[in-house]
């Protein structure tokens, strides 16, 4: 969720924004706000003004139609309303250990599967990849996925996905053992 406001800073401060109809008198108006919301979900509490950014002809839509950022802000709604579902469910802090569905396996022999958390509903995509004769090669990437991506996963398409996320989890032997949260393209 911090990531989403965090990503909403950075629209309001683009240069070139226009301020007219988002009910915000400028730039500095927006981020006090928004670092106010920022705040408070670090400190664990939900602010109650948190949804109010996000709701159609909000303050944050009206800035993005006036200011020609309509569709990212589509996507970062879409963020914000999956962050908030799920704020609360221990998928995001400790990784799910079934394996679940199986989608298949790509060229490097690595099998792709969608785990769902019975907690929360939340749809995961998962990749474990091992090269077998060298040791300290074992690796497991397992992030997030876009409820409108999960009929779309395929073994080959499986690391781009993990590259548009903003985070997921990386862990096996390669990792030492240890579980990271990383982005980017999975290593591999
Ligand atoms: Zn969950």
């Amino acid at each position: 969720l911090i990531d989403v406001f965090e990503k909403a800073e950075e629209l309001v401060r683009r240069d070139g924004n226009d301020f007219s109809w988002s009910g915000w008198e400028d730039s500095g108006d927006a981020l006090s706000e928004i670092h106010a919301i920022i705040a408070k979900l670090r400190a664990l509490n939900m602010p109650a003004n948190a949804r109010v950014l996000f709701v159609p002809t909000g303050p944050l839509q009206e800035l993005s139609l006036s200011s020609g950022w309509g569709d990212e802000f589509i996507r970062l709604a879409d963020w914000y309303d999956d962050a908030e579902a799920t704020v609360d469910c221990d998928c995001y802090s400790k990784p799910i250990g079934e394996f679940g569905e199986a989608i298949g396996t790509d060229a490097r022999h690595a099998d792709v599967f969608i785990t769902r958390c019975a907690a929360c509903g939340r749809s995961w995509l998962r990749y474990l990849y091992e090269f077998e004769f060298i040791s300290k090669s074992g690796r497991w990437f397992l992030g997030p996925l876009r409820r409108e991506l999960q009929d779309q996963v395929t073994p080959e398409n499986a690391l781009d996905l993990f590259e548009q996320m903003l985070w997921y989890f990386a862990g096996g032997s390669y990792y030492d053992g240890k579980i990271l949260k990383v982005a980017g393209r999975p290593i591999l």
